[in-house]
Parts: C-alpha cells; structure tokens; sequence
C-alpha cells in the first residue's frame, strides 16, 4: 500500500501562528524514558513553552533521574510512571520498543480520559501490536516515530534542536480520531520536524532499508574486523579508512535499542537483508569477472543517492 504524504510544514511552522506563541498546547506532559529521544523533547519543549505548560519526565533508574534533575529539563522527574501518567494530558513514552508494551500496560489504566499516548518507537507494526491490548476508547492513541538520532544514549545525549527539519513518521491506526493525529502532527511541528503520514507496515518496510539494514551492516562489519587476528585487527584500529570509521560510529549505538529493533522489525528486515545479499553477490560475480560497467553503474547510483539527500537537506 502506498504512503499517505501530506506537505511537509518545516521549521518554520515554529513561527506560522500567533497562538502558538502564547497558548502551550498540553497542560502536562509526561515523557517516559528521558533518553536521547525523550531528553531533546524536554529541552525542546523548555526551550520553546509552545508544547507544555508542565514537564514531567519519568525513569526507571535513580541515576537517570538524579541526572535528569541536575540537568533541569523538566519541571518534575518521577520513579513512578502510572502516578505520572495519572497528571498527564498527554504521555509519550521513550523507551526501547521492547519495553512499550509492559510501559503502556503501566499507564493505560490510570490516565485521564480525553488524554493522548503517543509514543517514538522506531519500529511500528509490532509496538502497536503490544501497545493495542490495553487501549481505553477513551484515551487516543498516535504512533509516531521521529526519524532522527545518533549513536549516543541517555539524558545527557540529547538537545533541543534533534528533530530541526527531520522526517516525523506518523502511522495513525484506522481508529484514530483526525483531531488527535492533528495535535501530535502539530507537536512535532513545534519540534521542528516534517511530517509524513503511512500505513505502519510500509512504515517498517521504508525503515528497514533505510535504517535497520545499514545498522546491522555496520554491526556485523565491526564484529568481522574484530573477529580477524589480532595483529590485523590493530592494523584495523590504526590505518581505519573514513569508510571503516563511519560504520564505526553507526556500530556504537546502544545495544538494547538495536537489539529490540531487529527483533521486532524481524520479516521486513530479513526480506531487505536477503534482497542486499543477492546484490552483494551480483557485486561479487562482477568484480571477479572484472565487469566494469556493472561496478561503475553502482558506485554511480550510490553517488546519485547522496547528491539527492544533500538536495533534501537530510545529509
Ligand atoms: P535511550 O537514550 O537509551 O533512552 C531510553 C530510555 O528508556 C531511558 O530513559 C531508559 O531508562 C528507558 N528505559 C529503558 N528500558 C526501560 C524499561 N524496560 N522500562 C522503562 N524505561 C526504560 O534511547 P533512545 O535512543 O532515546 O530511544 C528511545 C526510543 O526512541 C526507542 O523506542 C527507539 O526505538 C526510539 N528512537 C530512537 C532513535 C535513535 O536514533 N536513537 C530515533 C528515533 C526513535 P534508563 O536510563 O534508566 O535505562
């Protein structure tokens, strides 16, 4: 099934309406899980007052929340998600999407009826799986999923301008009421973000190419120059090439948010992964029968690729 594309608003929107200038849009916004993503919501949030009147950011760990608080992005920081979730008129949760469901679990029951949960995961079909069987008609739910990130972790990673003229997916279910998309699309808006609306299978298909697939790339060339003997592997460490040195940095990002993305991500990234196969083996069958306008004809595709992304501002 095809995307739904809507125009994209830009950063600009930040400035688009007078109301926004005054009127925040959520009286109490909770954030779970004040990571990279959920951390650069706050600042953002701080940093403009067009989001949320109150800020509560929620951990599960005392040194997050410590952390948190000496950082003062948030108005109030909680151990306690459901006491938190019972202030909100709005609870997006920021947690690794293995954790989404038990999270969700957690905050359904207690919140308020007219709220929204909305949540970043970076995969989609699955977390609306997990998230579906505790669902009130009286709390909306809006999946999203901010395509924007690095290879960092935790409330220190993140900062206000994250999401400044990146993509924001959002995959409404059948049942979302166009108001609520409506608020969250603005939310991120406010954030600085593009937005694009699409099926949450499509969704998955799009990010396993663009995203899943070259993180495990990255992972698994590491762990083969890793695997080498050790004095190839110094060499590796000594002589690494921009090329090696950018997987690298893709390599270093954390473990369990990866680990739950391939899993729950598992048919569209398999598929895309057999699908580089074939092409890594066309790749081989060309260099070894030396066809040089099969190499040419992708290394030129590639370029093509990059040149269009610096073009969309996305590079
Ligand atoms: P992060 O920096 O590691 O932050 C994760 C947060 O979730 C931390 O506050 C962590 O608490 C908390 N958490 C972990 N396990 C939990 C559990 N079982 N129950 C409750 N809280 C838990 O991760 P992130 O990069 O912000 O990612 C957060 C979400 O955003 C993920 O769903 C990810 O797929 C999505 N996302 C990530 C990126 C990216 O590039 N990083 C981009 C778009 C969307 P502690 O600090 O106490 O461990």
């Amino acid at each position: 099934m095809s995307p739904t594309v809507s125009e994209p608003s830009g950063p600009d929107a930040l400035t688009a309406s007078a109301d926004e200038a005054v009127t925040p849009m959520f009286d109490t916004l909770v954030v779970v899980g004040p990571g990279l993503i959920g951390s650069s919501v706050l600042r953002r949030a701080q940093q403009k007052g067009t989001l949320a009147r109150q800020l509560i950011a929620v951990d599960v760990s005392p040194e997050a929340r410590a952390r948190v608080e000496e950082l003062g992005i948030a108005d109030r920081v909680m151990a306690d998600v459901a006491e938190a979730a019972a202030l909100a008129d709005c609870v997006m949760l920021c947690v690794p999407v293995g954790a989404m469901g038990s999270v969700a679990a957690q905050v359904l029951p207690v919140m308020r009826p007219g709220s929204i949960l909305t949540e970043v995961g970076s995969t989609k079909v699955s977390v609306i799986e997990a998230i579906s069987p505790f669902l009130r008609p009286d709390v909306t739910y809006v999946p999203t999923h901010p395509m924007a990130g690095t290879e960092y972790s935790g409330p220190d990673a993140g900062f206000a301008t994250l999401f400044e003229d990146r993509w924001c997916l959002l995959t409404p279910l059948d049942a979302t009421p166009p108001e609520a998309l409506a608020t969250i699309r603005t939310f991120w808006e406010r954030c600085g973000a593009r937005l694009r609306e699409m099926t949450p299978a499509h969704h998955d298909r799009v990010c396993a190419i663009v995203s899943h697939l070259p993180h495990l790339l990255a992972f698994t060339i590491c762990g083969t120059a890793d695997d080498l003997a050790d004095e190839t592997r110094s060499e590796v460490l000594d002589f690494a090439a921009s090329g090696f040195r950018d997987f690298t940095r893709i390599a270093s990002s954390d473990p369990v948010m990866w680990r739950d993305v391939f899993l729950s991500n598992r048919e569209a990234l398999l598929e895309m992964l057999a699908r580089f196969m074939e092409d890594a083996q066309a790749m081989a069958r060309a260099i070894r029968w030396g066809d040089e306008d099969y190499i040419v004809d992708r290394i030129q595709r590639g370029r093509a690729i990059r040149k269009s992304l610096i073009e969309n501002r996305q590079a």
